[in-house]
């Protein structure tokens, strides 16, 4: 079985784990807190292994045990988190599936506030206001998660900043968001920043081998394809990745020919729907470049071994300049993905820019 995960074992920001470790230990936890760092590296999860070391019945070595009835209800939270009833499904709730059972185990006193359906509303914070006025039911202290905080209209905003200010007794309130200048001013300036970072390649793919159990190869893929998050790399799948790969090779050889716009954009439209696929497929886009970099230079260097037959040909046709121009241009679109671009528009532009400009 998978040893806990505690704030010891949490994967990556070291630093700002030690951070709260100090502040736990100093007893100068700040009230109001602010989650900032990529998607997928475990900021909801950081918050709430701060939730069981704040709340533990039996800490071990000055940290959460994982095991006692605290800790497993806290945990119980984000394991519920995208759980759907098994028998009423949707929204339902029967009571009695393997679902709705860690649902039911979910601890009174931390709360994760997600949006409703787009947005966290005004009347979820002002519902939260006022349950916050009480002490906490149970626990040695409230813990209240917002994710994404983000997400939230300007009169939301406004009405969480005497809460901030003001902070109930027993109670911390963690805002999490991988944009954290999107928050108004007057929410940053009442909350401490922790800023999270992407976790290293070699990292993850240490945990999917040590602690996953996966293989080495495919632990490989994963990490290298993650972009630095544990979930997606978690989420990996061998399957899907073959046809995402395909896809992608497709994109790059009609990148690298010049192709018809008309079938670079049918690609994009299908890739561009859901941002985490977008997400791998842009970073496959770029190991294959990388890939047909070095197939005539370096092929041990060549992560995808079994296409290499098929890549040499496109590293012979197309001049070094255009290909390290095209890597470069994949990148900066990648790094536009933190901003909420419309990937399809952004995608296509990129087609044309390097289909139509090179020199050969
Ligand atoms: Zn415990
Ligand atoms: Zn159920």
């Amino acid at each position: 079985m998978k040893p806990p995960v505690s704030l010891k074992t949490f994967i990556g920001n070291s630093r700002a784990v030690e951070i709260l470790r100090r502040a736990l230990e100093q007893d100068r936890l700040p009230h109001a807190m602010i989650f900032a760092g990529p998607e997928g590296v475990g900021k909801c999860t950081l918050a709430l292994l701060l939730a069981q070391a704040l709340n533990c019945l039996s800490p071990v070595e000055g940290t959460a045990c994982g095991r006692c009835s605290a800790c497993e209800r806290i945990m119980a939270v984000i394991q519920g988190r995208y759980l759907q009833c098994l028998t009423l499904k949707g929204d339902g709730f029967c009571g009695n599936c393997e679902n709705c059972k860690i649902k039911i185990k979910r601890h009174p006193d931390i709360w994760l506030i997600e949006p409703a359906k787009t947005t966290i509303t005004i009347e979820q914070v002002r519902n939260l206001i006022s349950e916050i006025a009480f002490q906490p039911l149970e626990a040695r202290y409230r813990v209240v998660i917002l994710d994404p905080a983000d997400q939230m209209r300007l009169e939301a905003h406004n009405s969480l900043l005497k809460t901030l200010e003001e902070p109930a007794s027993r109670t911390f309130i963690i805002l999490v968001t991988s944009n954290p200048y999107v928050l108004p001013e007057t929410i940053r300036s009442r909350s401490r920043m922790l800023h999270l970072n992407e976790i290293p390649t070699d990292r993850i793919e240490r945990h999917l081998i040590e602690i996953e159990g996966k293989s080495a190869e495919e632990a490989r893929m994963a990490a290298a394809l993650s972009g630095g998050s544990l979930s997606a790399a978690l989420a990996f799948n061998v399957k899907e990745y073959q046809e995402l790969r395909r896809q992608a090779l497709d994109f790059v050889k009609l990148l690298l020919n010049r192709g018809s716009f008309a079938e670079a954009t049918a690609i994009a439209t299908q890739v561009a729907k859901e941002k985490p696929v977008f997400q791998r497929w842009i970073e496959t886009v770029l190991v294959l470049l990388q890939d047909i970099y070095y197939v005539s230079i370096a092929p041990a260097r060549v992560g995808q071994q079994d296409l290499l037959e098929e890549l040499k040909p496109l590293s012979e046709a197309v001049p070094r300049s255009a290909l390290v121009s095209t890597i470069k241009a994949t990148e900066r679109l990648r790094g536009e993905l933190r901003f909420n671009v419309n990937r399809q528009i952004a995608l296509e532009a990129m087609f044309l820019t390097l289909t139509q400009n090179r020199q050969l």
